[in-house]
């Protein structure tokens, strides 16, 4: 997988990908970052890649002549143009306005070979280039930032990890919060999934490590008694509560047995069926 970043500000990265997974799969040679400064497809002296907008208002607009520029030196041409030897490429354009990125998002992408990230600054890019260039229009969530480069890092991290050989233990990337679907996860005769990590489109469950009394505080009895089918359910009925509790909104499309619906009703659950 090719990840390639086109920005007025490429520095930012730096340490951002230096550390971690993201820097382990990069020295395997599992994934490669290619960092694109937008000024070197200017030919002015001021390396001028911003315009006042037209129609007046507040701030400044990304001109769209250097960001073609950029994808030309990329051997990238406008949508319109590519062939089929870009099946496996998109163009992703970070965005407010973009469709909510998400864990399913995060796995789709995760199927390509490379993907070109946009960027904006000041106001936003040309709505044209996005036109001409942009396959996907991606937000980070429901806020403004100053610019795409936060985004694309968070976009790039949470593909990255998903890719095959990128994390350590390959089970953990699908048995965390907003992990697949229930009926794709080995189950227990109760429903339980077998997994050691949460999951099921429910978010995860807590984890405790040494020592067994911290602050005044034990770690769970549960854990402790190495009783696995008992650490199962018990982390089942966590991630339903904190599911519960601070998203509702994914129990309305989580796949549940009835042991999961008894407990949540009982907690105060009701289903608001659509
Ligand atoms: N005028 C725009 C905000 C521009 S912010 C608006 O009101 O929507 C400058 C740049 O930051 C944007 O072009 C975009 O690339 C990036 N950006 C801002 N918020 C973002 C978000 N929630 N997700 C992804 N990118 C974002």
């Amino acid at each position: 997988m090719r990840f390639e970043i086109v920005t007025i500000f490429p520095d930012l990265f730096r340490g951002i990908f230096e550390y971690g997974i993201v820097r382990r799969a990069q020295a395997e040679g599992l994934v490669s970052i290619a960092l694109h400064d937008l000024r070197t497809f200017t030919h002015d002296r001021h390396r001028t890649v911003d315009d006042r907008p037209f129609g007046g208002g507040e701030g400044m607009v990304l001109k769209p002549e250097p960001l073609a520029e950029a994808f030309a030196s990329l051997g990238i041409p406008p949508r319109a143009e590519r062939g089929p030897e870009f099946a496996a490429t998109r163009v992703i354009l970070l965005s407010a306005q973009g469709r909510p990125f998400s864990q399913p998002i995060a796995r789709a992408l995760s199927r390509l070979d490379r993907i070109v990230f946009v960027c904006g600054r000041y106001e936003g890019i040309d709505e044209r280039f996005s036109q001409l260039y942009c396959d996907l229009e991606l937000s980070i969530g429901d806020y403004v930032l100053s610019g795409g480069e936060l985004a694309a890092a968070v976009v790039v991290d949470s593909v990255m990890r998903l890719i095959p050989g990128v994390l350590g233990n390959q089970a953990s990337g699908e048995f965390e919060s907003f992990g697949v679907p229930d009926s794709e996860i080995d189950v227990d005769e109760a429903g339980v999934p077998r997994s050691q990590h949460g999951s099921g489109g429910l978010l995860d469950y807590p984890h405790y490590t040494r020592p067994v009394v911290f602050g005044g505080l034990s770690a769970p009895e549960v854990l402790l008694n190495g009783d696995h089918a008992a650490i199962r359910r018990w982390r089942r009925e966590q991630q339903l509560r904190k599911t519960l509790a601070n998203r509702p909104d994914l129990l309305e499309r989580a796949t549940l047995s009835e042991e999961d619906k008894k407990l949540l009703s009982s907690i105060g659950w009701q289903r608001h069926h659509s």
